[in-house]
Parts: C-alpha cells; sequence; structure tokens
C-alpha cells in the first residue's frame, strides 16, 4: 500500500523525503506528507493529492531547515483522501509524529479506550491511535513506548515514528507490511521500498517481522520485539531503479499475483473477529433489511463482472435470494426491473467505472439500496453507495487485475456468509469452519503459486505458438474459466473462448480440430464427473487438454495431456485457488510472445469513459 521514507543525517532531509516519496508514489497517491524536527519542535507539512503540491508548499523542500524527518504517501485504507486524514499523524500534544503504512484491526477499541481517557483526535484515521497511544505509553524512554504501543496492535503495520525529545534519532517498527533500512556515510534511511533510497545508497538490510530500528546520523541499532539487540547483515542493492520499483520482478502483473496471498490477508482478517464472527465496516445491513429483498443484482465490467458470476453461485446457494449479474453496459440501458425491495452490488476496483457508475445511479433512482465493493476510497462509487465494502488489494498498476479481482472474490464469500448468517440460512458450525477456511485462504493461495509456477512456466512454454484457446468449467468453475480466459486474451492476444462445459456441443465443438488447445476447470466435485465428459467430448476430436482440478481428484488424469494439481479446498473457496494458476498461464504465455504484459494494446485500467 503505501510509502514510507526517513531520514536523519548530515543532508537537508526535506528533498531527500520529497525524492524518494516521489519513487513511492506507485504505492499509493491519495495525499503525501513529512514531518521534520526544526528548532526542537516536530513541524507536519502535508496536502491531499499528488506529491506536487507538497512539494510547492515546501518549495521542493528547500524551505524546511532540517536533517531529520519522516514522510508518506497514502493509499486510504480509513477515511477519505483528505489534508486530516494524510500523514505524518501528530499525538495529541504534539510529542509525537508518526507515518503508518498497512491497517490497524483493532484501531475502533484503541480509540475508544484513548476518547475515555480524554484524548482527542483530528482525522478518521485508523493510524492517529498509534500516535496517541504513543504518547500515553511515553514515560521518557523512547524504545519502550514504541514497545508498548505496537504490543496493543493487531493489523499490520511499517512505522516511522520521530519524537519532540530525541531530536537527533527516529524509530521505525514494521509488521506485516515492508521496510528496509539504508545505510550511508551521509546518514540512514528507512524506506518502504528500494527505490525512495536508491539514490543515496545501495547498501542495506531488510528489517525482520516485528523488529524495531532506532536510527540517528551515525549508528542504526536493531532490536527485536523484546527490544534485545539484534545483528543485521547488509546488502548490497546491484538493481537498476526501475526495476526495484518492482521489487525485482519483470513485471507489475507478476509483482502483482504474487502478493495476492498479502492482500488477501489485509483484506479477510480484519473482517473476521476473534470470537469468529463477520464483521462487516461500512455495511449497515439488518436482518430485516436482508429479509425484505426480493432480488439481488451484481452489476460490474470486465473481470468484476466475473466476480459477479462467482456471486451469484454462492450467494443464491447460501442466502436462496435470487440473483441476477448484469453487465453494467447493459444493465443501463435495459429498463431493468429494480425497486425498493432490491439490493444491487457493485463491483468496480477503481471506484470511478463509467458504465458501473451509471448502473448505480439508474439502480438508485429506482429505489435499491446499494452495496459497493472497491478498491480506491473516496472514489465516485463508494462515495454514492449505501454501504461500502473496501478490498484492501493496495494500488493496482498491471492493466490486467490480479489481485483485485482476488480481493473482490473474498468479498463475495463473505457478503454471502454474512447475509445467511443474518438470515440464519447457516449452521453456526459450518459457518465457524467455512470462516476457519477463508482465514486460510492466504496461505492457501501462496501454496498455489509456489506449486505451480514452474508447471504454469513449462506449459507456457509448450504451447504459447496457439492462435485459439478454449476454456471450459461448470457452476463456479464456468465463472473462473470466463476469467481465465480474459486472463490470456487481454495480455497475450491469444484468441480465446469461455464456455459453459455443457453448452461445447451446442455449436462452438465444430471449432475444436487436433490439437486445438482446451483448459478445463474441473475443481467442482459436484459436476466434476459431468465435466469430465465433456472433456472426453473435446479429446475425441483432437483437442489437447489442461485439466485444472484439486489434488483429490486424480480421476481426470485419464481424459487430459495436462493435469495441474490445486490443493483441497472448501467448494465455496475454490474459484481462488483456480484462478491463480491462470493468471499465471496468461502472464507466461504474454512474457514467452513478447507481449507488453503491463500495457496490454488498447487497453486502460480505470474505463471512465462508456
Ligand atoms: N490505514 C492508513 C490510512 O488509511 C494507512 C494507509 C496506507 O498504508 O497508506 O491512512
Amino acid at each position: 500500500m503505501c510509502g514510507i521514507v526517513g531520514y536523519v543525517g548530515k543532508q537537508q532531509v526535506a528533498p531527500i523525503l520529497l525524492d524518494g516519496l516521489a519513487r513511492l508514489e506507485y504505492r499509493g497517491y491519495d495525499s503525501a506528507g513529512i514531518a521534520c524536527m526544526e528548532n526542537g519542535a516536530i513541524q507536519v507539512y502535508k496536502a491531499k493529492g499528488r506529491l506536487q503540491t507538497l512539494s510547492d508548499l515546501v518549495q521542493g523542500g528547500q524551505a524546511v531547515r532540517s536533517t531529520l524527518g519522516i514522510g508518506h504517501t497514502r493509499w486510504a485504507t480509513h477515511g477519505k483522501p483528505s489534508d486530516e486524514n494524510s500523514h505524518p499523524h501528530l499525538s495529541q500534544h504534539g510529542r509525537f509524529a508518526i507515518v503508518h503504512n498497512g491497517i490497524i484491526e483493532n484501531y475502533s477499541e484503541i480509540k475508544n479506550a484513548l476518547l475515555a481517557a480524554g484524548m482527542t483526535f483530528a482525522s478518521e484515521t485508523d493510524s492517529e491511535v498509534i500516535a496517541n497511544l504513543l504518547e500515553q505509553n511515553y514515560t521518557g524512554d523512547l524504545l519502550r513506548a514504541v514497545k508498548a504501543t505496537v504490543d496493543a496492535l493487531e493489523g499490520s503495520y511499517a512505522l516511522g515514528i520521530v519524537c519532540r525529545d530525541h531530536p537527533d534519532r527516529f524509530v521505525a517498527v514494521r509488521h506485516a507490511s515492508p521496510l528496509i533500512v539504508g545505510l550511508s556515510d551521509d546518514g540512514n534511511f528507512v524506506a518502504s521500498d528500494i527505490p525512495a533510497i536508491l539514490a543515496y545508497t545501495r547498501t542495506i538490510y531488510h528489517l525482520g517481522e516485528g523488529e524495531i530500528v532506532e536510527l540517528t546520523g551515525d549508528a542504526v541499532r536493531v532490536f527485536n520485539s523484546d527490544l534485545e539487540p539484534v545483528i543485521k547483515q547488509a546488502e548490497e542493492v546491484t538493481w537498476d531503479v526501475k526495476s526495484a520499483e518492482k521489487d525485482g520482478y519483470d513485471y507489475f502483473m507478476e509483482k502483482e499475483i504474487m502478493e495476492q496471498p498479502r492482500a488477501l490477508h489485509d483484506t479477510i482478517s480484519a473482517r473476521i473477529n476473534d470470537h469468529g464472527q463477520i464483521v462487516l465496516d461500512g455495511v449497515h445491513l439488518t436482518r430485516q433489511d436482508i429479509e425484505g429483498f426480493r432480488r439481488i443484482y451484481i452489476v460490474a465490467c470486465g473481470s468484476a463482472y466475473h466476480v459477479g458470476m462467482v456471486g451469484k453461485y454462492i450467494i443464491e446457494k447460501t442466502t436462496r435470494i435470487p440473483v441476477e449479474v448484469d453487465l453494467a453496459s447493459e444493465f443501463r440501458y435495459r429498463d431493468p426491473i429494480v425497486d425498493e425491495k432490491t439490493l444491487m452490488i457493485i463491483i468496480s476496483q477503481s471506484g470511478e467505472t463509467a458504465d458501473t457508475l451509471a448502473a448505480l445511479r439508474e439502480g438508485k433512482a429506482r429505489g435499491a439500496r446499494i452495496l459497493s465493493i472497491v478498491n480506491v476510497v473516496g472514489s465516485s462509487i463508494a462515495n454514492e453507495s449505501d454501504d461500502v465494502l473496501y478490498t484492501w488489494a493496495g494500488p493496482e498498476i498491471a492493466v490486467a487485475t490480479t489481485k483485485a479481482y482476488s480481493t473482490q472474490l473474498s468479498m463475495m464469500y463473505l457478503i454471502a456468509l454474512y447475509m445467511a448468517e443474518k438470515l440464519e440460512r447457516i449452521e453456526k458450525e459450518e459457518l465457524r469452519s467455512l470462516l476457519a477456511s477463508l482465514m486460510q485462504l492466504p496461505e492457501l493461495v501462496q501454496q498455489v503459486i509456489t506449486r505451480t509456477k514452474p508447471q504454469i512456466m513449462a506449459l507456457a512454454k509448450q504451447f504459447h505458438q496457439v492462435e485459439h484457446a478454449y476454456y471450459l468449467g461448470r457452476n463456479v468453475d464456468y465463472a473462473v474459466a470466463m476469467e481465465a480466459s480474459l486472463k490470456l486474451k487481454e495480455v497475450s492476444y491469444v484468441h480465446s473462448e469461455a464456455y459453459a462445459a455443457g453448452e461445447l456441443k451446442h455449436g462452438t465443438i465444430s471449432l475444436i480440430e487436433d490439437g486445438t488447445l482446451v483448459v478445463a476447470m474441473a475443481g467442482c466435485h459436484r459436476v466434476v464427473e459431468k465435466t469430465v465428459s465433456n472433456i472426453q467430448e473435446v479429446k475425441a476430436r483432437g483437442a489437447t487438454v489442461i485439466v485444472v482440478t484439486t489434488e483429490d481428484n486424480t480421476g481426470v488424469e485419464r481424459v487430459s495431456d495436462h493435469v495441474i494439481y490445486l490443493p483441497k479446498v472448501k467448494e465455496m473457496f475454490l474459484p481462488s485457488v483456480e484462478v491463480v494458476p491462470m493468471q499465471m498461464l496468461g502472464f507466461y504465455m504474454a512474457k514467452e510472445r513478447g507481449c507488453d504484459v503491463d500495457k496490454p494494446r488498447n487497453l486502460a485500467k480505470s474505463v471512465t469513459v462508456e
């Protein structure tokens, strides 16, 4: 998500921070800010919008006479992009300034306790509690205050911390968000990512989970979470700046595929509390509201529409409320049957998709209740919805979506289970077991990436010259087949189509001939035998078949040329594990074919035209 940079040393700090933030802007650009130690006090400069606004405010940094500071470029999760919500945040009495990357899952508990203790808050962010908690925990020992504070935090964080009483140093700490330390003769750095400091030093080390670092101009001390000293081994960075932004990957798409376990963790774990209950902040649907819905429309475009298809299968199954999935561009012009007994679920990564926004307005005008799933806080769709669920995927740079799609899927599961629970249509034990599996999903997706990557790379090498590919599946496998097919065609330009497996013989099977590539999604147990019959039909006509299934379905080997085995998972969550090798297949095929993976021809990321 956001970018953090900090420096203490001999140089004027503000230009260094601004330069570092410019190289981290790909991680978020809702606002930018810096906090610098000036004449024994902490001065904060921050502004909503692009970094340039901040830079103009401080004359490129020249206006700030200081050699110690921390900076932040924000990707909002809690609270709209605004000046007040921008980081750094000061504690109530100005003793501490902090920058935060991540999500504090228990912030409202902490905030309530701090409010009860008489503290005040200036922003809507989760992050501000950290500044006030530091002030509450401070008794003169900076490191102890940091330890006591992070011990109380749940969620993910990388923090930069400045304290007025210690004008020669700053502290940083991380848990489940990245942070590196940079060393130089002129001073020392922390940053979310290497490019931020590459102009000043190539000597770095990665801060480990829970480690706390204290930096002065000429010394860096690292401690573990019990404040015991840790010896770190510095490494020399050999990458150029461009590849460093991609964390060593060649493409953002590849990086974003690999980031999915983290994105899923952030999106899911904050929505299931310690008592195993679903907590959907931003959703205010009561049992009565849900009982009142006669139908649900899921409206979206592109990959988000494919998430909607999965949503139809699982929401109908769990709630028994009829669900229709519609393309936003069709919905808005077809005089849809919508009234106040309709729930519309709107899905959009950017929250600005023109057709989707127009469909939302159409539905709202006809009385529908609007629940949106978006990735960008404060976007138009979020603002105009009655209920909003944010996916916390972080900024997605590659045009072809991967991590946003995956986090949208996880939201669908949560919505389906939330409604089923409210309607008492699910046994408590079953819900508990499903939520426990959902919590395991990030780890499972990591396993899928690690296990299938070599096989997918080999398949891409073998098949990258094909001109056509057909994807088949039934039930949720069909929904995944649609997304898998889109992934392939949009980045590799291989013509591909997805069909419900039972539908092929009604026409399209005439296109199957010797060597035609068919990818069959066959994970869904209830229908796997039916899918196998359809695979047999294409095999009999000469197709070369790749089957994607779970490891307990070894029977598919007899009808396939290649099998991609996935770990066993509850049927509801199958799409999340099936889609990952398919994203990789699209990616590696495109790479083999020499395509511009991150910017496929004719496409744009956020489609703000009709
Ligand atoms: N959760 C914090 C906020 O919304 C930090 C987000 C970030 O990592 O940029 O301000």
